[in-house]
């Protein structure tokens, strides 16, 4: 595919019909490998947006009515279309986003993986009957919330509008997207896969344009009925303030702040190797990257040696190069952000052993970069860094690594690396955090619920829960 080939010129998708510029205004999309653009973005006008909640409205009362099996059957023909398209979906994703072509690909898979999951969990959702004196009952019905305006980021631009679409449909709800305006093509083409898997035009909108606009004018009409988001701390409880207005259900996926627990009888090679894979995935830019780095006394300066020759040593390139390992960051905030934030901790006395600049070449690339001996003053220790940063403490006992993965107001993923059976038990009971990954960094499957603790959010995505959190329950009691 060429920059030719990347069309975003109809991207707004309202009550069943493509729509493109004719009047509206429109944003560039760029190339983060080049900083090139590559496409016009159509944004929609309040008139657009009025016109997605009306169809938002008919399209839940036209679904909400449909067979649970049908809606399953809708799922798994759109899983089916994204592995047939799943090379078109990934260079996309790799051209708008930055990403490596093979962590793209993975991408798309999984996000194929989780519409059929939703497939099997939309005829699944039961309800209760109470016993009562013969005659009489009562009963617990699960129903479809309503119209559902979600909001997602570009850091996975394929599986994040899936991740709000699928669960909303397989509960019977209507949805309006607003995916984020960076990464604008995946959703177009996920979109096209929902559509000609048969989903009705009315039953899931597409729309994009000045993201504060967009949400205060969809979460201030009585026809949206919940909020979904991912994206950043601030944003999400900015969003909340809105949807207190009417008291909308919310699901919050937030940021975090990942802490590794590094043990001293963990196995350390095995465990550098994942560990620095996993943090430089997407340059660091997902929301349960692991961030703090903490490490028992003993093998401290050997773990920091190790996850500094292995950083080093990534080849950086762009994403659709198929030797690349790390690519460019999305967009110029970050760069930028994530070398004041280096700055900053060397100050606070920070050791850095590798990385620590932009790089030249045109695209928003910036260096792996591992640093030791991190102070806790230093804003990195504190503030999501969502970049290709490491950053490294000692710590002394089980007490002492735990009161630190739970010193911040953040609760998203955490990971902890030691052999230690009795140990592994109390660090899966007393971390604050959505996710607990114990010698893996694996924590999102699709049957398990994705999300967060304290300010990082709540009302988990993915597994039954997903689903859940897009239905409210009614109690009927017939005598
Ligand atoms: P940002 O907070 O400005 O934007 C994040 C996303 O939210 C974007 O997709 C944006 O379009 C959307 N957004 C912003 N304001 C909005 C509004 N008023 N209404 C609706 N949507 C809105 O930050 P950014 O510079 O794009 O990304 C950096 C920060 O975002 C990081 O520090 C990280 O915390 C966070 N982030 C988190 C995730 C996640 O998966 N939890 C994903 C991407 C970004």
């Amino acid at each position: 595919m060429t920059a030719q080939q990347f069309d975003v010129k109809n991207g707004l998708y309202i009550a069943g019909e493509w729509l493109g510029p004719d009047g509206r205004e429109t944003q560039a999309v760029l190339n983060p490998a080049t900083g090139q653009p590559l496409g016009d973005l159509p944004l929609a006008t309040k008139a657009d947006m009025d016109r997605a909640l009306e169809a938002a409205a008919r399209g839940f009362d036209q679904w909400r009515k449909v067979a649970p099996q049908e809606r399953a059957a809708v799922l798994h023909r759109t899983a089916a279309l994204v592995r047939e398209r799943a090379e078109e979906l990934a260079r996309l994703a790799t051209m708008e986003e930055g990403k490596p072509i093979v962590e793209a690909r993975g991408e798309v898979a999984a996000t194929a993986a989780l519409l059929d999951f939703h497939a099997g969990e939309a005829v699944r959702i039961y309800g209760r009957v109470l016993p009562r004196p013969t005659g009489t009952r009562s009963l617990v019905l699960h129903q479809p919330v309503g119209p559902v305006a979600a909001f997602c980021a570009w850091n996975f631009p394929v599986m994040n509008p899936v991740r709000k679409i699928s669960p909303a449909i397989a509960a019977g709800c209507s949805v309006i997207l607003k995916p984020s305006e960076e990464t604008p093509a995946s959703a177009i083409a996920i979109m096209r896969c929902f559509q000609d898997a048969g989903l009705p035009g009315d039953v899931a909108q597409l729309v994009f344009g000045v993201p504060d606009a967009v949400s205060r004018h969809l979460l201030a009409s009585p026809v949206t009925r919940k909020l979904s988001f991912t994206g950043s701390v601030p944003v999400g409880k900015h969003l909340l303030k809105l949807a207190a207005d009417t008291v909308m259900k919310s699901t919050m996926e937030l940021g975090g702040h990942g802490p590794v627990l590094v043990f001293d009888d963990c196995d350390l090679d095995k465990t550098l190797d994942l560990l620095v894979t996993h943090k430089f995935r997407n340059a660091g830019q997902v929301c349960v990257a692991p961030t703090r780095f903490h490490v028992q006394e003993g093998i401290y300066e050997r773990f920091a040696k190790g996850f500094a020759e292995r950083a080093a040593a990534l080849k950086i390139g762009d994403g659709l190069s198929t030797d690349t390992q790390m690519g460019p960051m999305a967009n110029p905030r970050r760069p930028e952000a994530i070398g004041a934030m280096i700055e900053d901790a060397v100050r606070n006395g920070a050791r850095k052993l590798t990385g620590g600049e932009a790089k030249d070449g045109g695209g928003f690339f910036f260096a792996p970069t591992v640093l030791a001996d991190v102070s806790l003053d230093a804003k990195a220790m504190n503030e999501e860094p969502f970049g290709p940063i490491a950053l490294i403490r000692p710590f002394a006992t089980t007490e002492d690594a735990i009161a630190e993965a739970n010193r911040l107001p953040f609760g998203l993923g955490a990971y902890c690396f030691t052999e230690n059976g009795r140990r592994q038990n109390q660090l899966a009971d007393e971390i604050e955090a959505g996710m607990v990954a114990i010698n893996t960094v694996r924590l999102s499957w699709g049957d398990a619920p994705f999300g967060g603790v304290k300010e990082s959010g709540y009302g988990s995505e993915d597994g039954p829960e997903g689903i859940a959190n897009h239905m409210i329950t009614k109690a009927v009691h017939i005598a």
